[in-house]
Order: structure tokens, then sequence, then C-alpha cells
């Protein structure tokens, strides 16, 4: 949901900044400057308090990555790859490649994030305490820092989606019931009434305190209110995906012989059966595939003299999904290999393909819409 600029790889994990990021870091800079810093370390001239407040920002924006590097980490344990980690107005958030799929995987790669922030948090009070008396300043820096990592702890252990607390009360209900559709709604209801009594809270802190500050909680809740639907819709989706067969998204190949030119093939099968993908024989042996559409963007005057098999997708380019699997898988797969289609195999047989699209059109379907 949030793009951004590519900063660098964290363990082999693209690391992007969205420029909502800056607007957050210098209203962090502020507060820590104009309010925070002067309670926690007072007594400094004013000007001292700018640089300090970068300093702590900086750390504090660095335990965010290093939180969402630890519920990174536990994906990669369970074999799920981590596609970007990504700062922005919000936070932090490390991009999945895929869903979980068990409530203990879940459970572990939830916990992960607020364990580094509580690591973080000990370490750097640690050098709050070591420092307190040769480096006063910076000793009070560290131990800012370390409260604000405490906070971010006590944030995410609120029970609700898709906080961290949200998940593991997800992964909780999904392990009791095995219901991960209903463990989702529970745990995203969960999560937009925390949204909502932060908006109320925001609101009534701004009214009756005189502190637009306060706006920021409604704004905090406003994003947790839509993010918990769209997870549930989410989660609707993929409960869908994983209980489909893949053979409902998959179009049967037609097995053509690969000696054709491209205008034989539109003339001998595309024209008269209207489908898009064939299945090239080269000396009896599956070769590839071929997709019509592909096609019509050759040069016309190319079709005559160009072999079908010369503009194939090999098939050992194509990966392959067995029949019986869901479409959950198969969507797996494509991501994984990060190809537009697949081929499905029943007895070692290529039968049929499918297509990014054909699995979006899957999800598209009306979706009985109770938990
Ligand atoms: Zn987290």
């Amino acid at each position: 949901m949030f793009g951004g600029i590519k900063v660098g790889t964290l363990a082999g994990i693209p690391f992007f900044v969205n420029p909502s990021w800056f607007l957050v870091f210098g209203f962090v800079v502020f507060s820590l400057a104009t309010s925070q810093l002067p309670l926690w370390v007072p007594n400094l001239s004013s000007w001292v308090y700018w640089p300090l407040a970068a300093f702590v920002a900086l750390l504090f924006f660095g335990s965010l990555v290093a939180h969402e590097l630890g519920h990174s980490i536990a994906s990669q344990r369970y074999g799920i790859p981590v596609r970007a980690i990504t700062l922005h107005l919000f936070g932090g958030v490390a991009q999945l490649g895929r869903e979980v799929s068990r409530a203990r995987e879940e459970f572990w790669i939830a916990v992960a994030g607020p364990a580094v922030s509580v690591v973080l948090s000990a370490l750097f009070w640690g050098g709050y305490e070591l420092l307190a008396g040769p480096l006063p300043i910076v000793a009070g820096a560290l131990r800012m820092v370390a409260v604000l990592n405490i906070g971010v702890v006590l944030f995410n252990l609120v029970p609700g989606f898709p906080l961290d607390g949200g998940r593991v009360l997800r992964a909780l209900v999904w392990g009791i019931t095995g219901n991960y559709r209903r463990s989702t709604w529970v745990a995203a209801t969960a999560g937009r009434l925390v949204g909502l009594v932060l908006i109320f809270l925001g609101i009534y802190l701004a009214v009756t305190q005189n502190d637009l500050g306060s706006l920021w909680l409604a704004l905090v809740g406003w994003f947790l209110v839509s993010l918990a639907r769209q997870s549930y819709q989410q989660a609707v989706v993929l409960d869908t995906l994983r209980k489909t067969p893949v053979s409902e998204a998959q179009v049967r190949l037609i097995t053509v012989p690969g000696r054709l030119t491209i205008d034989e093939l539109f003339a001998g099968y595309i024209s008269t059966t209207g489908r898009r993908f064939y299945l090239l024989e080269d000396a009896g042996q599956p070769a590839g595939v071929v997709d019509a559409y592909e096609l019509t963007r050759l040069p016309r005057h190319l079709w005559p003299v160009t072999p079908i098999l010369s503009v194939m997708t090999p098939i050992t380019g194509i990966p392959q999904v067995s029949l019986s699997a869901s479409a959950m898988s198969a969507l797996d797969t494509l991501e994984e290999a990060r190809t537009p289609l697949l081929r499905t195999v029943e007895d070692g047989r290529t039968i049929g393909i499918v297509s990014r699209n054909d699995l979006v059109q899957l999800m598209r379907r009306p979706q009985p819409s109770r938990a």
C-alpha cells in the first residue's frame, strides 16, 4: 500500500522510504526538540535540543526498521520471502511474499518484531546507565530512545489486527478454532474498535486540551480502521483461493504441431477455436506454449515466415502446479517465480495454463460476506 524510494538492502531485503516518512520524521524531530527532550534531558540551551532530537529520531526509526527486520527474519525462517521493508507515515511495514498458512507461523512472526523492540529498549537503557556519568546528554537521549521503543511495544501489543497484538490474537483464535476466516474477523473487529477508540480519543483531546497534536492519534485510528477492513476482505479472498482448486481457473491447452508458422496457427487453430494458449509439440514432446495475444504484437509481414517454435515460451520456463493444487498455492507459485503464467500438470502431462488474470478473476467472484 506504500511505495517509496529505495534506500538500500537489509539482509537481502530491499528497504524503501515512502515520501510521507520525511513528513513524520520532521514532525517527530520537532516534537522531540520542543516538548519531549526538554522534559527528559532538562537544563540545556535550547539550540542543543535540535541536533539531539535528530539523533534520537534517527535511532528511533532505526529501531523501527530493526523491528520490521525481526518480523522479516522470522518469516524467512518459515520459508516466506520478504518483498520489502518500508518506512512510511505510520511507522514501518515488512511486506511478505505470501500470507502465512499456519497459526503457529503467524504467532512467531508477529511476536518477533516486538521482541526485537524489547531487546533494543534494554540495550538503549543499558547505554543510558553506562553513559549517565561521563556523557549525560547522550545518555539522556538514549533513555528517550529506550522509552520510545517501549512505546512501540505497548502500542503493538494492543490486540487489534493488523497490529502485532492483533496478529497474535488471530493466531490464538485460529489455533483454537482452526478457522482462518473467523479468526481474522475477530482480530479485525478488535482492530476496528481500537481504531475507533483512537479516533474519538484524538478528537476529544484535541477539543478539550486544545492540543492539535492529538489529532495525530485520530489519524492513526482512522488508518487502523481502514487497514482492519482491508485485511479482513483480503482474508476472505485468500480463504476462497485456498478452498478453490486451480482447475477452476485453468484454461485447457490445445496441442498443436510445432512445425507451424504463425500464419498457419492463426488459420488452422486460433481463428476456429478462439483460444489464447497453445501447447506446441516437437518430436512428440511438449516443447513450449504460445500466447495468441502476444503473437498479434509481432509485425504482420513476419507471420508467414516465422515458425511458432521460435516465438514460444519454452515449457521449462513455465513453472508447473499440480491440477489438484489450490488456487492459493498456484498464486504463491506465480508470485515466487515472478512469471505471468503457470502450467497445470496431471500425471506428469501438461494439460492447462493458468494466468495471473484468471486467478484475479477468481478473486473477484462474489463472496459470502459473513465470517
Ligand atoms: Zn510489528
